[in-house]
């Protein structure tokens, strides 16, 4: 597909997103921080709305055809992510409130009970926060000891760094898909082949990939996977686990409570089948819907479209911002057409902090952010407190990349004259 004609498809998909039609201090909105979190279509406005208007109910007590119609609706959002992502059953799919609880389900259900004083966790220095903290919880608790792949040169992903951490102590790797920060796209395959050689389990981060690309879990034959609904067209509130069935079926329950029961005594309780036992207390029925309502709508477009049309903006960007003098970007540098590389980057400008950038560019319309991204070990590699970061989704448009690329390079001019 031509960029003219990807183009069109960006084009075409906005009139989806009624949030993007909307002035911002005068100035028609661009918003370029979808690495935090996407805008959502009206299909998942709808859905959510429908929901509530006319099939409120608790799930799973289907004592009157509310509950039923809610119930039917929630579990064909799970079928829904499960085809999404190629699982092997629909109980293979947990939902949680976001990625955070799924790795957190994990860390405790999983990571509590099989680690031991002096067992090795393989983790890598560019994690979001979420994939450091429950770890570091954990190993505490457990006495497991947490190893971080080192990044190459080029700050990508050091694979040979990784083959010489993995030995006979690893029982787990956690790692990200594609990171928030570098917009690198980690070797999962690889990293999943050769933990499995040595019998050691893999959890993948996919809050970055899943949105923007195909994912085949079965392909990929991660052990686990998390993703958040809100960072893909769905609602906040709702994100899921992916798990192999044998693993999860082997884990104990993590939340106690309603939903996840079989039957409870004064003594005790059996636990519920999967997906259930891990689904403790009333889910987010509407959020989960609505996220099956994303996942419609992003298929009806097309994964594969979405990822070569966010490579051909990566390559768009990348040219521009080579044009903008005085930046510092992260991680690998895309190739000519865009590949190997999410289309976000996170830059530093030298002299000017990343929240006066941020702020100087909202008033000009133009959303991105600015912060630690919730990678501060990383940034601290960096010898950076901070950076700013530009985050695009298959809704951004060429016209918004230049306009972006305008006002960021007005406001380094701004800051060169005031500061002589
Ligand atoms: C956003 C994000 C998370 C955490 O997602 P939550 O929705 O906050 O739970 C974890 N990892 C990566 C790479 C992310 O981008």
């Amino acid at each position: 597909m031509t960029a003219i004609q990807e183009k069109t498809l960006a084009v075409k998909v906005r009139k989806d997103f009624p949030i993007l039609h909307q002035t911002v201090h005068g100035k028609s909105l661009v918003y370029l921080d979808n690495a935090a979190t996407s805008q959502k279509p009206i299909a998942v406005l709808d859905a959510l709305r429908h929901y509530y208007e006319q099939d409120n109910a608790n799930v799973h007590r289907g004592a009157h055809s509310l509950s039923v119609r809610a119930t039917e609706a929630y579990e064909g959002a799970r079928d829904k992510i499960a085809k999404f992502i190629n699982a092997a059953s629909r109980q293979e799919v947990i939902f949680t409130r976001n990625a955070t609880e799924a790795i957190n389900l994990v860390a405790y259900s999983w990571g509590l009970n099989n680690l031991k004083p002096g067992d090795e966790i393989i983790t890598s220095v560019m994690e979001h926060h979420s994939n450091f903290v429950p770890w570091q919880m954990i190993a505490k608790q457990t006495g497991a000891v947490i190893k971080y792949v080192p990044l190459t040169k080029n700050e990508d992903f050091d694979l040979e760094g990784f083959k010489c951490l993995l030995s006979d102590k690893t029982k787990l790797v956690t790692i990200v898909h594609v990171s928030n920060t570098l917009g690198c796209i980690n070797p999962v395959e690889e990293v999943i082949k050769l933990s499995h050689e040595k019998g050691v389990k893999v959890l993948i981060d996919a809050c970055q990939s899943i949105p923007h690309m195909p994912i085949d879990v079965q392909e990929m034959d991660c052990d686990w996977l998390v993703a958040s609904g809100h960072k893909m067209c769905g609602p906040s509130g709702v994100g899921f686990l992916y798990g192999k069935q044998a693993i999860l079926e082997a884990m104990p329950p993590f939340l106690g409570g309603g939903e996840m029961i079989n039957e409870v005594f004064f003594d005790g309780f059996t636990c519920g089948e999967l997906p259930h036992k891990f689904e403790a207390g009333t889910p987010a029925i509407g959020e989960a819907i609505a996220l099956g309502a994303a996942v419609d709508y992003l298929t009806e477009i097309g994964m594969d479209k979405i990822y070569a049309y966010e490579e051909e903006l990566t390559a768009y960007l990348f040219r521009k911002l080579a044009e903008v003098p005085q930046i510092r970007i992260y991680g690998p540098q895309p190739s000519q057409d865009g590949k190997g590389r999410a289309a976000l980057a996170a830059f530093n400008i030298e002299g000017i902090h990343g929240s006066d950038l941020s702020t100087l560019l909202d008033h000009e319309g133009v959303a991105i952010r600015s912060g630690h991204h919730c990678t501060q070990p990383l940034h601290r590699l960096f010898d950076a407190s901070g950076s700013a970061r530009v985050s695009l989704y298959f809704y951004n448009t060429y016209e918004e990349i230049d306009r972006f690329v305008m006002v960021l390079k007005e406001t380094i001019d701004f800051f060169t004259n005031i500061m002589g």
